[in-house]
Order: C-alpha cells, then sequence, then structure tokens
C-alpha cells in the first residue's frame, strides 16, 4: 500500500532561491513539452513520446543555461506528469492538460531519488538544494528498516535514511517539494509499506514449500533444493575470532585496546549486515517463489543450551531468519505455517511413513529399510515439514466445518 508522509522544512534564504528556481523550471519544462507535444501533433501527427521530450531538454539547458543549475530529473519529472496527465485524459479519467500558471498557486516540484534524511540530526538532503531542516513529527518508516538497515547506512554514529539503498526493495518512491501560500515549505515522501492486499493468496501443496533448518548448510527446501551458508560468513568469522584474540592480548585501559576493540566492534557490525543481506534475499526469494511455506516451530534457545550444535544454530540466525520471513509473507499476503518441534520430521521416511527410531544427529544420509528410499536428511525433513503442516490444516479445517 502505498502511503504519503508530509513534514515541514526549513530552507536557509540562498535554499529558497534554489527552491523557487526549481518550482519555475519544471513548470517552464512541463509548458514547452506541452507546446510541442500539440504543436507536433497537430502540425505533423507526430506523438511526441517521453524520450523526444527527455533528448528535448538537452537543448532547452542550452537556450535557457539557468535550467542547468536544477536537478535533470526533477525537470524529467515534469515530462513523466504531463504524458500522465496525457494518458489519464485518453483513458477517460481526467480533463486535455493544460498550462500551469504561477496564478494556480501551484508551487511544487519532485525528486524522485537520491534524497536523504539524516534521522538522528532532522535533516534533509534534495540534490542541487544540499541539506535542509526538517521536523518530523510522526514516524513515517517502520523501526524494523531501521534495525535491519534496508534503507539506511550509519555516518559518524548518525543514522541517515538514502534513497538510493532503498532500490532493492521499492519503499521511497518519488518526494514531492511544495510550497504554500503563506510562504510554508512541505516535503511529501510517498511511501509504499509493501502492506499486503486484505485477500491472501490461495495456495495448495504444489505452490507450498516445507524448510528444515539445516546443520551443515542453513537450510533445505521440500523442493530438494540445499541452501548453504554464505562464504563469506565463515571468512568473516575467522577474522572475528582474530580480533577477539587482539583484543583479549592489549593491556586493559591502553589506547590500542580501545582501538582492538572499536575494530572488533565494527567487525560485528560487517557480520551482522552480511547476515541482514543474506537472509533478506532468501527470505525474498522463497517468499515470491511459493504461496505458502512451512516450518518447524524450533525453540533456538533450548537447543542452543543443550547441544555443543551451539555455534552452527546461533551462527545462522535462524529464528531471525523466521522473523524476515513471517514479515515479508505478510507484505505479499503469502501464508506461514508452523508445525510443532516435537513432530518427528526427521526420523519419519517421506515416501512410506517409516519412522526411523535410531537416527542419530551424525547421520546425513540414510536408506528407508522398508522402501529403500536414499534419503538426504534434510530434505526428507522439509517435505515431512510439509506434509504435516498441510495435513494439519486439512484436519483442522475439517474440525472447523464439523462444529
Ligand atoms: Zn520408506
Amino acid at each position: 500500500m502505498k502511503k504519503s508522509y508530509r513534514y515541514r522544512i526549513y530552507p536557509n534564504k540562498e535554499q529558497k532561491t534554489l527552491l523557487e528556481q526549481h518550482f519555475g523550471g519544471t513548470r517552464f519544462i512541463y509548458n514547452r513539452s506541452l507546446f510541442i507535444k500539440n504543436l507536433m501533433y497537430s502540425k505533423f501527427k507526430i506523438n511526441v513520446t517521453e524520450i523526444d521530450l527527455n533528448n528535448n531538454l538537452k537543448l532547452l539547458k542550452e537556450l535557457h543555461p539557468w535550467l542547468k543549475d536544477q536537478n535533470s530529473q526533477s525537470l524529467q519529472q515534469a515530462n513523466k506528469n504531463l504524458l500522465t496527465g496525457f494518458k489519464n485524459f485518453f483513458e477517460g479519467n481526467g480533463a486535455y492538460p493544460t498550462r500551469k500558471n504561477k496564478k494556480d498557486q501551484n508551487f511544487s516540484f519532485q525528486v524522485p531519488q537520491n534524497y536523504q534524511i539524516n534521522l538522528t540530526t532532522s535533516k534533509i538532503y534534495l540534490p542541487k538544494i544540499g541539506w535542509m531542516k526538517i521536523v518530523l513529527h510522526r514516524d513515517f518508516l517502520d523501526k524494523e528498516f531501521i534495525e535491519n538497515e534496508l534503507v539506511t547506512k550509519e555516518v559518524n554514529g548518525e543514522i541517515i535514511l538514502d534513497q538510493k539503498l532503498n532500490r532493492k526493495f521499492d519503499i521511497f518512491k518519488t518526494l514531492t517539494v511544495s510550497r504554500t501560500s503563506a510562504g510554508r515549505y512541505h516535503v511529501s515522501i510517498l511511501i509504499d509499506n509493501h502492506v499486503p492486499e486484505p485477500e491472501p493468496v490461495e495456495f495448495d501443496e504444489k505452490t507450498t514449500v516445507g524448510i528444515d533448518v539445516g546443520l551443515k548448510s542453513f537450510a533445505a527446501l521440500s523442493t530438494g533444493e540445499i541452501i548453504d551458508n554464505p562464504r563469506f560468513l565463515n571468512t568473516s568469522l575467522d577474522r572475528l575470532k582474530k580480533l577477539q584474540r587482539d583484543v583479549s592480548r592489549m593491556k586493559k585501559g591502553s589506547r590500542n585496546r580501545k582501538k582492538a576493540v572499536l575494530k572488533l566492534a565494527k567487525h560485528h557490525q560487517l557480520i551482522q549486515n552480511q547476515r541482514n543481506d543474506f537472509q533478506h534475499k532468501l527470505s525474498m526469494k522463497i517468499i515470491s517463489e511459493s504461496q505458502a511455506t512451512c516450518i518447524e516451530d524450533l525453540n533456538v534457545k533450548g537447543m542452543v543450551r543443550n547441544h555443543c550444535l551451539a555455534q552452527s544454530i546461533s551462527d545462522v540466525g535462524w529464528s531471525e531468519f523466521i522473523r524476515k520471513l513471517t514479515y515479508k509473507a505478510e507484505w505479499y499476503g503469502k501464508t506461514i505455517l508452523q508445525i510443532g518441534r516435537f513432530e518427528a520430521s526427521s526420523k519419519l521416511c517421506n515416501v512410506c511413513g517409516y519412522k526411523k527410531d535410531d537416527l542419530t544427529l551424525d547421520i546425513r544420509e540414510w536408506e528407508c529399510p522398508s522402501c529403500k528410499t536414499l534419503h538426504d536428511r534434510d530434505i526428507n525433513a522439509s517435505i515431512n515439514i510439509k506434509k504435516i503442516a498441510l495435513n494439519n490444516l486439512s484436519t483442522a479445517g475439517t474440525a472447523g466445518r464439523a462444529c
């Protein structure tokens, strides 16, 4: 769902002049392009396209050098808006586009990309204008986005939202700068929060995938796919151990120790970022390739305490992955089905249902004594997780109807 958030900004004197120039420049381009489009059609029956109009910008900049100081993307957006106006008109959704007038009180222009917001100091950056004070009187960004550094970066301890970082998520759309007649300036940020449509996507056996948390690998899918732990993570973990040793070797309170501690902290952040990145990509892939995802409700804390598997389990960050998977499923109307952790998904043969009670953790592959199928331990488990989840669902459904 798309939502707009409007905030007041406080440009300085110089910036006010630049903003006024942008209001004028985008209006000028809009009117000029409208003129060209009308003329070319009435005289030559030529349908001028957005590309034509954008190419013409170069020429207009030569003829009117004051346009060169302006954000080209804002000028191009004026062309886009004009063509949207035409499209709406031809589809019966609006009036024929007309010239924009200063008298119309229409003082606005758009910044499609490359804006930044410093959330720590409450400042906004617009290309060709610079940094200005912004009053963020309400949150427009889910804390989850900041925590996971989806669209923000940290510079000198300050959190900065960078529209450039947004490309793969496509959350931050066009920003509109406007001035009221009272001389107040505002920005309006269009955000697509990816909240799913109210109707959930339907799923069946074919469009459902089961996932089992891997120990050697990151995960196994019921499709037969094994997702390996990313190699960079292992390299980073080796370096982490070295940095930890460095810290412990240095004298407490010494300057070198402080430096080493800082290095270690930075490296922790790097690993966190790498892991987040990997998990985001994978959860996105799984959510987009299936309509429902079945997982085991693992009590990760319990497992970490009880086993020597501690290292691998905390490293793969399974519970964090499930969290990402779950909210992405919500965004896209997909379903997550969980099964209890005590359902013996590993020990059952997914083909004939034979239960192999003596299956220990070190056995990676096994042959079913009953039907002779050769199983990869994790893939077999993921298929069972899917079967059990879908079965629980249909039983619950029947019970529901019976009531
Ligand atoms: Zn079997």
